[in-house]
């Protein structure tokens, strides 16, 4: 948030998509971090059970910081100002006078409760895939918005990842039935009817010798709207 020029204290909402530790690891410390430099307000959290116990738990792990600092700095307790807002189905998750946020859950096995979010503005309708295989509820959420923001697998890279280690036959089997590759983000994205569709997520992410042309291609294949393949601090 600070390299990208967001100043902590804007921190209001956070939205979960499922419990995997490359979507949680950081949820404590991003609240936590504003509060430690005195800039956090209110902050609402949603997301799938589990959440409650999660934000409860990073709490104790930071009780002996949170009550000497209380204590020390006479700041507010963090614990007043995170609200925890759980779900376990599809539905309507937030909305305020700028927004309304709608989920649907995916598919992304072993996990269940793992889902998309739908964010509709006054002047846009952005749509978040989380984590999914292919998932045609996916689309239906999507449909008539401005932009979906995929998951991405490049199956090409995940062969030679197994070719390369045998050990790797099990993780090839997780990606595929759990992820989405660019062919299948560019069905979803036709069936929605997007404008615009934004590669993120991508898998393998530590490949830097896949080039976008290779990112796009499959997409393309069925998708005639502008695609972007999403990096760290890309503004679009
Ligand atoms: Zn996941
Ligand atoms: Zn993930």
């Amino acid at each position: 948030m600070i390299t990208a020029g967001v100043s902590l204290d804007r921190l209001r909402y956070i939205f979960i998509t499922h419990h995997h530790s490359d979507h949680d690891l950081e949820y404590g410390t991003l609240f936590y971090n504003a509060w430690a430099a005195k800039r956090l307000r209110h902050v609402d959290a949603y997301g799938p059970v589990g959440l409650r116990r999660m934000t409860g738990d990073f709490f104790d792990y930071m009780k002996f910081d949170i009550e000497t600092r209380i204590v020390d700095e006479g700041v507010d307790d963090p614990r007043q100002l995170v609200k925890v807002h759980e779900f376990n189905r599809a539905g309507i998750v937030m909305q305020n006078a700028d927004v309304k946020v709608t989920s649907v859950r995916v598919r992304h096995p072993p996990i269940t409760q793992s889902y998309a979010y739908r964010f509709d503005a006054k002047d846009r309708s952005v749509v978040i895939s989380g984590d999914t295989a292919y998932s045609p509820e996916l689309a239906n959420l999507a449909k008539g918005a401005d932009i979906l923001i995929h998951e991405a697998m490049y199956l090409p890279a995940i062969e030679n990842l197994v070719k390369q280690n045998p050990v790797a036959k099990r993780l090839r089997e997780h990606l595929l039935a759990s992820h989405t590759s660019t062919e299948d983000v560019g069905r979803i994205a036709a069936q929605s009817g997007v404008k615009v569709v934004v590669l993120s997520h991508l898998v393998p992410g530590d490949d830097p010798s896949i080039t976008d042309e290779q990112w796009s291609e499959g997409v393309r294949r069925h998708f005639g709207g502008k695609i972007i393949v999403g990096r760290d601090l890309m503004e679009i």
